[in-house]
């Protein structure tokens, strides 16, 4: 064996342990790096809907009315139906809706945003290993220099994305003495792992999160659920489980909570904020007759809640009836007769009027 040759073959092994190395790092960062992209994306879409979005760019009160103006343009009654059942549910699935049209619509720009993020995460790891190297290229310990490199290596991408310690054990005792050389190969190993996220993206769909896009935008309008017991609008208190009586400005029509004049199908077309101030008695399924006036005696949830006395009502809610009447009746099963008589001068609201109103 000539001296060229065995020199040859100790810088052969030494490319090889590099090469280990850089691949075994990559198949390492792969997890946390796709995960760390996905969880960033969703963030990002978040972020950008709030900022370029009408509905999403204000306060929960704004995206209510949106809610309500988007209701009013498209006159679907089974959407109005949905709405009133549940306007939590309702506002979950009207921002998941445009979630999914806003990342997947012909200007793609879900996979525009993944492959945004995964350039500027590629960019700090290769920033992770040029720091790594130019801190520990100097030191004179070359037993444990690897060990050092890998030290500073998940130090430096503590923030990014998960790569514990613990798991590169198995490489810290690789012999590595060009270190310098450490810098071509992770980039060479890195690259393969680029192309294959990028190609995964091109494919992805909403599915792909873990945390759903549309449940950060949702956690972004916090508010409570909790529905008035009479006309089921919904608490506008923006704190969830809040103290203290629930409370809305504009209550509705009861019959929205199914109520009819009693031994008649006469829906109550009077709105609670007026009833509260009247002589009128309710009776509600389970509970003891009570004065509206004193609601709270019927025990909870009546008693949580505190409707101070207002004759006014949206025009919005006049116009509804008036525009869905036949449909309420018969999903009401009730008659707008008698005492829930429509009023003449609802019936010249018009839906821009209505519309205007809203805030
Ligand atoms: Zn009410
Ligand atoms: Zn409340």
């Amino acid at each position: 064996m000539s001296f060229s040759n065995t020199l040859r073959r100790i810088s052969c092994q030494g490319a090889t342990s590099i090469t280990t190395f850089a691949d075994f790092l990559c198949s390492k960062i792969d997890p946390g790096l796709r995960l760390a992209i996905y969880d960033k994306t969703a963030l990002v879409i978040a972020e950008r809907m709030r900022s370029e979005i009408r509905d999403f760019n204000g306060s929960r009160a704004n995206l209510e009315v949106c809610i309500l103006k988007y209701l009013a343009q498209g006159e679907n009654f089974e959407k109005f139906k949905l709405y009133i059942r549940s306007p939590a549910d309702f506002l979950e699935s009207y921002i998941q809706t445009h979630v999914k049209t806003y990342c997947l619509d012909e200007n793609s720009r879900l996979v525009m945003f993944l492959n945004e993020t995964l350039t500027q995460y590629y960019e700090k790891i290769q920033k992770a290993v040029f720091t790594s190297t130019t801190v520990v290229k100097d030191r004179r310990v070359s037993n444990k220099i690897i060990s050092l490199w890998l030290d500073e290596f998940c130090r430096e991408l503590g923030g990014v994305l998960r790569l514990p310690r613990s798991d590169l054990v198995g490489i810290e005792h690789l012999e590595i003495t060009d270190i310098e050389f450490l810098n071509n190969a992770m980039t060479e190993a890195l690259s393969p792992l680029r192309d294959r996220l990028k190609e995964e993206f091109a494919r992805a769909d909403l599915s792909s999160f873990e945390k759903q896009p549309h449940t950060i935008l949702l956690e972004q309008f916090p508010g409570c659920k909790a529905q008035c017991p009479f006309c089921w609008a919904v608490c506008t208190n923006t704190v969830p489980n809040h103290d203290g009586d629930h409370q809305l400005v504009f209550h509705r029509p009861q019959f929205l909570g199914g109520y009819k004049w009693v031994y008649t199908d006469n829906l109550v077309i009077d709105i609670c904020s007026s009833l509260v101030a009247s002589d009128c008695y309710f009776i509600h399924p389970g509970y003891p007759r009570t004065l509206c006036k004193k609601y709270r005696d019927a025990g909870h949830p009546f008693s949580t809640w505190n409707i101070l006395p207002d004759t006014s009502m949206q025009k919005y809610w006049k116009w509804f009836v008036c525009h869905f009447r036949a449909q309420l009746e018969e999903f009401y099963n009730g008659k707008f007769d008698g005492r829930g008589e429509i009023p003449a001068s609802w019936h010249k609201i018009t839906k821009q009027e209505a519309l205007d109103e809203l805030r």
